[in-house]
């Protein structure tokens, strides 16, 4: 029995109809797609002028028996299924029996085959379709489709091509999709003679990003493994940091192929919700295995949309795995000195990559550089898409200690060391010294002696070992100590061989924020003697009448006041009288922008707003406690991006600090 064969009409009319052939990159997808089926180990493309002249694609798979060749050409011939029964269940990339048929009738075609077993190949050429020539050839195991002169019988297609730059990029994309869902497979890639593309085939999906993301971009992400009913969740993710402006870096393969779908861009993007930037979205190469049965691919003609038999078992497999690689994920930004070290952001730019949205700002001269997607800071309010949310397992106390704490820049402070100051640390050097403090460090640690002129901060209550200099964390984690603060926002802190940088504000915003999250969160309010009554403006007097159930889990206690004002009988302890009106005017901003969204989404806009006004902020003095309590946060893992998904926390190696000072080449 022949293996290729023309399906019969009852199973031809039960493909997905279409056009599979519309430009280059179609055919390079298709052939590729042959290859991989024919089990190749290595697949090498080569285009010239965007393939619109020469499209050519080698192998080193089963080819194709002599007698066979001609059928393979015809339409619905295909060796991989036979009955309607085989579209239930598709193991193979293709089915349809439509490509080579297509292919052929648009261009100048020859095809080169030898299976291995056989001496000799075969030589087959067809012009539009229709064959030409046919000879015995020798030639290596494998098969060579070389595809000249695209659409040159069809001038109307021809038009709608565009530049050969784009066109070359776009099989570029083609190919690079194929080497990362089969990692198994080297690809090569040959654009006009030069070479673009090498994966190694190793099997490893991680070379295949290293080769096809470039390895700075492939860094940024983290691994991911994850199961479900009937389907296995592997890959990598992103780190939050960095997100891109646009869904260019999202690759999805289902059993081996490439596909698009709104369900899992919704899991992976969900999965980050309350993590990432505005405006940003998330890079992924993820592999889902399915039960063949489980998925139908006979959906569209270029199989690039596939039907999940489960399609809410499949998002949840897929949004469960992103979530737990990102919980796991202990890797902090970067940060690199000088002007020998390239700004990681430089080297996104990998000429490989058909999408990128990075612009360099490398700098000159000795300064800090952080890659480019965590630099910039969105003041938009965050959005995010409806979807599941575990409650995070955040460790605040519930019940904040209030603390002192002085916002006024005051300087004449006297200054006293904290509790144990004078406890050496490990080194046997006093951390903290006894007044008078050296100049440098005047305000730190900064705890006034004198009554603080108002309390205007409840910080999260002291640990139990707040006033060690030296943390000895957990057995897996290095001891620590506070060495100082920046600029009265950054806390430094020196752990092992690097130092870390801390946004108090951003790590203290991100602590409120899981706080207010948490199950048993009760709001610290007061009732205020005398009510504030004020008129908003009549749409957002409407909407938050419309929240007020919303708004006392946070600690605001709104009523109608009649004639468009509201009372407002109760606010959250760390919100001023005068900030009452604005803190709900921000509020009903964001009801009024999330609409429709579920309840989950709306709380969480709120507890964007709430954590940020609870929190410390950059440029106030604050207890050593405080600093020492987030910073303690931040070490431990339990906080790591601020709810806008903005780092709380970089890293600067020692061994930079020495490159920089020259103690070490
Ligand atoms: P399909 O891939 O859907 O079966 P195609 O038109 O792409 O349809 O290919 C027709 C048949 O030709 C395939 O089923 C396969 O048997 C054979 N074939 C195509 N390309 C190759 C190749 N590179 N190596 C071996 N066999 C091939
Ligand atoms: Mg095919």
């Amino acid at each position: 029995m022949p293996d290729i064969q023309v399906l019969s009409t009852h199973v031809a009319d039960l493909i997905a109809a279409g056009e599979v052939v519309e430009r280059p990159a179609s055919v390079v997808k298709e052939l590729c797609e042959n290859a991989v089926d024919a089990g190749a180990k290595s697949v090498t493309v080569e285009i010239q002028n965007g393939g619109m002249s020469l499209i050519r694609v080698t192998d080193d798979g089963k080819g194709i028996a002599p007698d066979e060749v001609e059928t393979a050409f015809l339409r619905h011939a295909t060796s991989k299924i036979r009955s309607e029964y085989d579209l239930e269940a598709i193991g193979t990339l293709g089915f349809r029996g439509e490509a080579l048929a297509a292919i052929a009738a648009v261009s100048r075609l020859e095809v080169l085959t030898r299976r291995p077993a056989d001496d000799l190949g075969v030589s087959l050429t067809l012009e539009g379709g229709v064959k030409t020539d046919r000879e015995e050839a020798g030639c290596p195991a494998g098969t060579t489709m070389l595809v000249r002169d695209l659409f040159y019988n069809t001038p109307a297609r021809l038009k709608f091509m565009k530049k050969d730059a784009a066109e070359g990029a776009a099989c570029l994309a083609a190919v690079q999709r194929q080497a990362l869902s089969h990692p198994e497979v080297a690809f090569k890639f040959i654009r006009d003679g030069k070479q673009e593309l090498l994966t190694p085939g190793d099997g490893q999906l991680r070379s295949a990003m290293y080769a096809v993301l470039g390895r700075d971009m492939a860094l940024g992400f983290v691994p991911v493994e994850g199961s479900g009913e009937d389907i296995q969740v592997s890959g990598f993710v992103s780190q939050p940091t960095c997100c891109r402006g646009n869904r260019g870096y999202q690759f999805f393969f289902v059993n081996g192929r490439y596909i698009k779908s709104q369900t899992l861009t919704a899991a992976l993007e969900q999965a980050y919700a309350n993590q990432r930037m505005v405006g940003k979205f998330p890079g992924c190469v993820l592999h889902l295995t399915v039960k063949l049965n489980r998925v139908d691919v006979n959906v569209h003609p270029t199989k690039q949309e596939v039907k999940f038999g489960a399609e809410r078992q499949v998002f949840s497999a897929v949004y469960y795995a992103v979530l737990a690689a990102l919980g796991a994920d202990k890797s902090r930004p970067a940060v690199t000195v000088g002007t020998a070290a390239k700004p990681p952001a430089e080297s996104y730019q990998q000429t490989s990559l058909p999408l990128h949205d990075f612009t360099n700002h490398g700098t000159a001269g000795t300064v800090l550089t952080v890659p480019e997607g965590q630099k910039d800071r969105p003041s938009g309010p965050f959005t995010h898409p409806a979807g599941p949310v575990s409650a995070p397992a955040a460790e605040v106390p519930s019940r904040p200690v209030p603390q002192a704490e002085v916002r006024s820049p005051r300087r004449a402070d006297p200054v006293q060391s904290v509790g144990t100051a004078q406890k050496p640390d490990r080194e046997g050097a006093t951390v903290f010294k006894e007044s008078p403090p050296a100049p440098a460090q005047a305000d730190f640690p900064p705890v006034s002696k004198e009554p603080p002129p108002r309390i205007e901060e409840t910080p999260p209550a002291p640990a139990a070992d707040a006033a060690q200099t030296d943390h000895p964390v957990s057995s897996e984690e290095e001891p620590w100590r506070i060495a100082g603060e920046l600029f009265r926002t950054y806390i430094l802190v020196e752990q092992g061989d690097k130092v870390l940088l801390i946004d108090k504000h951003a790590a203290h915003e991100r602590m409120n924020f899981d706080r207010m999250r948490s199950v048993d969160y009760t709001p610290m309010s007061q009732t205020l003697i005398a009510p504030v009554v004020y008129t908003p403006a009549p749409e957002e007097a409407a909407i938050l009448l419309d929240h007020l159930a919303e708004l006392d889990r946070v600690g605001f206690e709104v009523e109608d006041f009649g004639g468009g004002s509201l009372a407002v009988r109760r606010v959250p302890d760390y919100v001023d009288m005068g900030e009452v009106e604005a803190a709900l005017g921000e509020i009903a901003g964001k009801l009024a922008l999330t609409g429709t969204t579920g309840e989950t989404e709306r709380m969480d806009e709120i507890y964007h707003t709430m954590a940020c006004k609870a929190a410390i902020k950059g440029g106030w003095k604050n207890a050593p406690e405080e600093l020492e309590r987030v910073a303690k946060a931040v070490i431990s893992g339990e906080v790591k991006y601020c709810p806008h998904g903005r780092p709380v926390c970089i890293e600067l190696p020692r061994t930079e600090l020495e490159k920089q000072f020259k103690r070490r080449p």
